[in-house]
C-alpha cells in the first residue's frame, strides 16, 4: 500500500476515502507545512496532499536527492504555492482541484462586492458600537450596485461565474480582462488594456491565479485609472494586489473602497487597512463551506487514486 501525507485535516468522507486505497497520515497542525517538514515529506511519502501555504519551492525540491514523492495533489484550484516546473523536473506530477470551487468563490466576490459598494461592514460596526442613532435619509449612503459596470480581471472559471451572477442577478454591464481572447455566452466586452478597464468600470473584481505573471498586477497605475467612486474586491490571491500601493489609494481617497477576502502577506493584515472604514476583511473564506471543501478533498483525493492506480491524472495541472 503506498503510503499519503495530508497535510491538514480534512472533513471525514475524504479521509475516508483516502484511507480505501492508502497508508495515509493526516498532519494534526493548521499552520502551512516548515522547511523541514517539506523536506521531510518528499522522502517520507509516495503522494503529499498539500494545500495552501505548503511552500514547495525548487529549493526543497533540490534540498530531497533520494525523492520517494511522486504526486502532490493538491487541495485547492490554487497551486502558486508550488513550483510546478520544479517539481515536474524532480519527477513529481501537481494535481489541483477546479471547478470543485467556482461557486463558492463566486459567491463570496459578490458578499464582498455588495459589503463594499454598500458600507455593511461599516454600518455592522456601528450596530454593535452602540452608537447607533437610528435610521435617517442620509446616513451610510453606499453606491447602489444593480444596474453599474462590473470589471472582471481573470475572466477564467470564478470570473465567469462572478460575471454570471452579476449580469443575470444585478443587471450589471460586464468588460473583462484576460490573457487570451474570450468570448462569452452573455453580454461581455473584453478590453485589451488592464488601465482602461479600470478606468470603465465601477466595481472592478480580480480573479486571475497567482504567481509570477500577476505578481503586483494591480499597483499604482492600475489603481490610479479607476474612479473615485469606485470599488476593487479581491478574491484571488493577495500578491496579485500591490498592497502598498492600494493602501496610498484609500488613504488618498483615489478609489471609494475595498473589499479582500486575500492578502499579500496572508495571515498579516496591514494595520492601515485595519483602521480604514471602507475596507471589508474576510478570512479567505471563499471556499469555506463543507460540502465545497468536501468536494475539493474527494477530487484531490480522485487524483492520488488515479496516480496509485497508474491511470491518468483527471486534474493534472
Ligand atoms: P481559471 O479558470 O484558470 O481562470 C483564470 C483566468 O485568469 C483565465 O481566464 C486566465 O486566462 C486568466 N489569466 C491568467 N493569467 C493572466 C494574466 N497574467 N492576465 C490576465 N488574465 C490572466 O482559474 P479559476 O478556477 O477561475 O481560479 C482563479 C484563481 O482564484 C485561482 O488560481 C486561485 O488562486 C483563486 N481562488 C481563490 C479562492 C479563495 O478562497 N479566495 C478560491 C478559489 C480560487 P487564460 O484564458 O489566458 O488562461
Amino acid at each position: 500500500m503506498l503510503n499519503l501525507l495530508i497535510t491538514r485535516k480534512l472533513p471525514d468522507p475524504v479521509l475516508d476515502k483516502a484511507r480505501e486505497v492508502f497508508d495515509v497520515t493526516v498532519r494534526d497542525n493548521t499552520a502551512p507545512l516548515s522547511r523541514d517538514e517539506l523536506i521531510q515529506s518528499l522522502s517520507a511519502y509516495d503522494v503529499v496532499l498539500p494545500t495552501l501555504g505548503d511552500a514547495y519551492r525548487a529549493d526543497i525540491f533540490d534540498a530531497v536527492p533520494e525523492k520517494r514523492t511522486k504526486l502532490l495533489a493538491n487541495f485547492g484550484v490554487g497551486y502558486n504555492h508550488i513550483d510546478a516546473v520544479a517539481a515536474w523536473a524532480a519527477g513529481i506530477e501537481v494535481t489541483n482541484t477546479p471547478g470543485a470551487v467556482t461557486d463558492a468563490t463566486a459567491d463570496i466576490a459578490l458578499t464582498l462586492m455588495l459589503m463594499t459598494c454598500r458600507r455593511a461592514g461599516e454600518g455592522e460596526r456601528l450596530v454593535r458600537s452602540g452608537q447607533w442613532d437610528g435610521w435617517h435619509p442620509t446616513q451610510l449612503l453606499g453606491l447602489h450596485m444593480s444596474g453599474k459596470t462590473l470589471g472582471v480581471v481573470g475572466m477564467g472559471r470564478i470570473g465567469q461565474a462572478i460575471a454570471q451572477r452579476a449580469h443575470f442577478g444585478f443587471g450589471m454591464a460586464v468588460k473583462f480582462y484576460n490573457r487570451s481572447a474570450k468570448k462569452m455566452p452573455f453580454p461581455a466586452e473584453q478590453v485589451a488594456e488592464l488601465t482602461d478597464l479600470a478606468a470603465q468600470v465601477d466595481v472592478m473584481v480580480i480573479a486571475v491565479p497567482g504567481g509570477a505573471e500577476t505578481h503586483h498586477l494591480i499597483d499604482a497605475a492600475v489603481l490610479n485609472a479607476m474612479q473615485p467612486h469606485a470599488h476593487l474586491v479581491n478574491i484571488a490571491r493577495g500578491d496579485v494586489v500591490n498592497e502598498a500601493d492600494l493602501i496610498d489609494a484609500l488613504t488618498q481617497s483615489r478609489i471609494a473602497g475595498v473589499g479582500l477576502d486575500v492578502y499579500e502577506f496572508e495571515p498579516k493584515v496591514p494595520q492601515a487597512l485595519i483602521d480604514m472604514e471602507n475596507v471589508t476583511l474576510l478570512p479567505h473564506l471563499g471556499t469555506a463551506a463543507l460540502e465545497v471543501r468536501t468536494a475539493m478533498g474527494l477530487m484531490a483525493v480522485d487524483n492520488a487514486i488515479a496516480f496509485a492506480k497508474g491511470q491518468p491524472l483527471p486534474n493534472r495541472v
